[in-house]
């Protein structure tokens, strides 16, 4: 039998805590994860691993031979496009503009901890885990790449998790069926005449029209959804206009859509056509509406979410589905669309720290989730394949 799973782990704790902060300090975006791809690759060669490339800047990893189940455990590696504001930080971004402030480098350091542990083990596992490496999960999406890439290829089962600040640290929220939204972007574009704004009778007002256009579309969440679905439609620009005596002649928009499930996605969509459309002729004025649709609905498969949360409740204790489904989106979903699986959250919050929200200027992982999110992922694979790796 192999070392206490604590022991090993608490072999390489700091080391894991001070990839954490190297890659926090030099962040990267959507497939421009150069350095943080080859920090991953050295980490997991170090522990005798073979890492390849896959879909630009992301890493595959397979470990074991087993002819048991293959398990994909996955953390994205992307950074944000904003500016961190932690300025006690000694590790705080280097780079303008650029942060981690979703905790995509502590998923990095936990998948890589977890493979290090597993390296050493790997002669004993029953199956294959495939560690993957995603990047671009804030934008434009690197789940699909990599699926494309075949980085689903014999895999059974695929696992993912993500921080939640909020909750108390360790505790598990999942839920079985959707738990994350299908999120759309949508664009209007307001085209009526424009006029000096002292004659408006001679013109078609794209403002008044605009501005009207916002007010009814908060008329399809409140009167066309069904009052159990959790649906948003949000406006979130809208420019329009040079000087104050000058009515323009186009007025753009945009905002975003969220929903659980297909039909009501279907729906709002078709409505904010409609709506869009027929105000603006009321209003004299023509509209052009364009819906990009970006991430689907994420969607957990009952057998898997039961094992997570019976691993969880012998673990940690604690399982909720507290707050989910959410509205937030997950490009997680496209591997949910080929292969059963969960995707399942790990508080992160604690007295004594912040706990900002993710995507907040003063956002920080939490170092003591590394330890807790590697044990959960070993834990969750002896309960799988149903071995004792660790004593
Ligand atoms: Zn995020
Ligand atoms: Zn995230």
């Amino acid at each position: 039998m192999s070392a206490p799973l604590h022991t090993a782990l608490a072999a390489i704790s700091d080391e894991l805590i001070a990839l954490r902060h190297d890659i926090h300090r030099w962040p990267e975006p959507g497939f421009e994860e150069v350095r943080t791809q080859a920090a991953i690759m050295a980490a997991l060669s170090e522990a005798g691993l073979s890492p390849r490339a896959c879909a630009g800047t992301g890493v595959v990893v397979d470990i074991g031979s087993g002819d048991g189940p293959c398990l994909a455990l996955r953390a994205d590696i992307d950074c944000l496009r904003m500016t961190e504001a932690n300025p006690h930080l000694p590790y705080r971004s280097e780079r303008d503009g650029l942060a981690h402030m979703c905790g995509h480098d502590g998923h990095t350091a936990t998948l890589v901890g977890a493979g290090i542990l597993l390296a050493g083990v790997e002669d004993r596992l029953p199956g294959r885990i495939r560690l993957l490496f995603q990047p671009a999960e804030e934008g434009p999406g690197g789940a699909p790449v990599m699926i494309e890439a075949g980085c689903l290829e014999g895999v059974d089962e695929v696992y993912g998790m993500h921080n939640w600040p909020a909750a108390p640290l360790g505790a598990l929220r999942t839920i079985s069926g959707p738990c994350m939204a299908t999120v759309a972007e949508m664009s209007i574009t307001v085209t009526g005449k424009g006029v000096h704004a002292s004659q408006p009778q001679d013109g078609q007002d794209p403002v008044l029209a605009a501005a009207h256009i916002v007010t009814a579309l908060q008329s399809i969440i409140s009167r066309n959804v069904h009052y159990q679905d959790r649906c948003v439609v949000s406006v979130t620009t809208i420019h329009g206009g040079e000087a104050f005596n000058v009515i323009p002649d186009t007025v753009t928009m945009s905002g975003t859509i969220r929903a659980l499930s297909e039909e009501s996605y279907d729906l709002i969509t078709a409505r904010i056509e409609a709506v869009a459309t027929g105000t603006a002729t009321a209003m004299g004025c023509s509209a052009q509406v364009l819906i990009n649709r970006m991430y689907p609905v994420l969607v957990n498969t009952p057998k898997e979410t039961a094992l997570v949360e019976s691993v969880a409740r012998a673990v940690f204790g604690t399982v909720s589905d507290e707050l989910l489904p959410m509205l937030g989106a997950e490009d997680f979903a496209f591997f949910l669309q080929h292969r059963p699986g969960c995707f399942f959250f790990l508080g992160g919050g604690e007295s004594g720290r912040s706990n900002a929200i993710c995507h907040a200027t003063n956002y920080d992982y939490n170092d003591n989730l590394i330890d807790i999110g590697v044990r959960f992922w070993l834990k969750l694979i002896e309960a799988r394949m149903d071995v004792a790796l660790f004593t």
